[in-house]
């Protein structure tokens, strides 16, 4: 048999999560922008019935047409910008900044640093002072200044810059995390020595019983004076702990960014247990490999695929309506539904090829048409009931074992999502506790907790299964 080289191994990678992405695996109930093209019904090129969701901006001109000021920073962002956990090279950041989108949210983690050395060499075809890089660095409570100053010098190496615009601690989940002292001495040295301008924070759920929702960290930290700009979850089915937040960072003059903009998937991936398509042969060679029998794992397989389906069977009468044949069209006017509210002042989204920064950048400055709007309101119903909300710690009352249930959707959303499998599966691995392990022998105490309607029992059981598949 052909040994694959590193660029078919490449190549696979892209194809699959282009798949993923477009196909939809809807256990993780998020999204990010996939390949698929807008059918022409959709984008209004043509005189089918379906209603016309596009096109819909300002300008055709293919650059970002609107900026909005970040807060007290002061900076003009574009109101679409780049979010680049899946970026490793300089050629798609280089494209974006040619495109006009000068924000861009990375972190010390992405893809073990390459995001920001891609950044790196993008950076050099344009004026630094034009684009503004948000970086994120895991600050835990048991790092001192040094620590602090460490993991920023490393970012800054990479970044090969003399300054860092912002720089912000990532996945904060309890107010007392905001007062760290050794990330603030940090920032006060760094920011007299002009190697950082602002600072920020980034909420991502809790991982145990004691930590916070999104809103109580984030307002504490909009109003705690410190923190110059906030990330946060920010989409049309996850919105009021974001409206709590947008309107506190509006009063004390925040800078305010969002992520996990596009939640919603229409379709699912076809299984046939004969003709296994690329995402399952992978997940069979993951548990081949973990030593589950060829028969016992295509069972698993059957029942993740079957538990899909249902879940996007009740997208299907407005997906039809609205001509809608994929995830891409739905996701592209969630973007627009995030940048109708002028006070969140830009989306990051991750991309990673250019025909997607053409789509989105394309979103800069429209408007949602009036049928693209009832799009989302008629699917809000089909779509809740699959989405686990962000940073929601709602059931975890309800559950004895305190199981961190929207974390453990996170994970799963990086490994069906982004593609990032080993990666969410460490993250599984490192729960404190066993994870979801207790939902196997558990009663079910959670059941009619979730006032979404997820069936919380039977997703961790799947994403349970998912995420230790090797
Ligand atoms: S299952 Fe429902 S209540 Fe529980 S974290 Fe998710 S959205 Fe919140
Ligand atoms: S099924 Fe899982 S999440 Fe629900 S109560 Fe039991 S252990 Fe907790």
């Amino acid at each position: 048999m052909k040994k694959s080289t590193r660029a078919d191994r490449d190549r696979s990678r892209v194809n699959r999560r282009d798949f993923v992405r477009s196909s939809g695996a809807a256990l993780a109930g998020g999204a990010l922008l996939g390949l698929t093209p807008i059918p022409e019904s959709v984008a209004g090129r043509d005189s089918s019935e379906a209603p016309s969701l596009f096109p819909i901006g300002p300008s055709q001109d293919g650059r970002i047409q609107s900026y909005r000021t970040l807060g007290r920073t002061g900076f003009q962002v574009s109101d679409v910008s780049l979010g680049a956990a899946l970026i490793r090279e300089a050629n798609v950041a280089r494209y974006a900044f040619d495109k006009g989108i000068n924000y861009i949210d990375t972190a010390e983690g992405y893809e073990n640093g390459a995001s920001e050395r891609g950044i790196r060499d993008a950076l050099r075809h344009f004026d630094r002072k034009k684009i503004f890089i948000a970086t994120k660095a895991n600050i835990r409570p048991r790092h001192d200044k040094e620590t602090v100053l460490n993991k920023f010098r490393q970012s800054l190496a990479r970044l090969d810059s003399e300054y860092i615009d912002a720089y912000m601690m990532s996945s904060v989940d309890t107010v007392k995390m905001l007062d760290h002292p050794g990330y603030h001495a940090a920032m006060d040295q760094l920011k007299a020595e002009g190697r950082v301008k602002f600072t920020g924070a980034t909420y991502h759920g809790p991982e145990a019983t004691d930590q916070t929702g999104m809103a109580d960290v984030l307002c504490a930290a909009a109003e705690d004076g410190r923190f110059d700009v906030l990330l946060l979850v920010y989409n049309f089915l996850n919105h009021s702990e974001g409206d709590r937040i947008i309107a506190t960072c509006k009063a004390n003059h925040v800078g305010t960014t969002a992520m996990k903009t596009a939640p919603g998937k229409l379709r699912a991936e076809p299984f046939d247990p004969d003709n296994l398509s690329e995402l399952y042969q992978q997940y069979l060679h993951l548990m081949l490999r973990a030593g589950q029998s060829r028969e016992s794992a295509l069972r698993e397989l059957k029942a993740y695929s079957d538990e899909q389906n249902k879940f996007v069977e009740g997208t299907k009468v407005f997906a039809e309506r609205y001509g809608i044949e994929t995830d891409e069209a739905l996701q592209l006017v969630s973007i627009q539904w995030v940048l109708q509210n002028p006070d969140m002042h830009t989306a990051c989204i991750s991309v990673w090829n250019f025909d997607t920064i053409d789509k989105v950048v394309a979103l800069s400055g429209t408007k949602l048409t009036a049928p693209a709007d009832e799009l989302l309101q008629e699917s809000r119903s089909s779509l809740s009931p699959q989405y686990c909300r962000h940073g929601c710690v709602e059931c975890m009352d309800s559950c004895p074992f305190r199981v961190p249930v929207s974390n453990i959707m996170r994970y799963a959303y990086y490994f069906e999502s982004q593609g990032r499998e080993r990666y969410a599966m460490s993250r599984y691995a490192a729960l404190a506790g066993s994870g979801a392990a207790p939902c196997t022998d558990c009663a079910g105490l959670c059941v009619g907790a979730c006032r979404y309607g997820l069936d919380i029992q039977r997703k961790m059981l799947q994403v349970h299964d998912l995420l230790t598949l090797a």
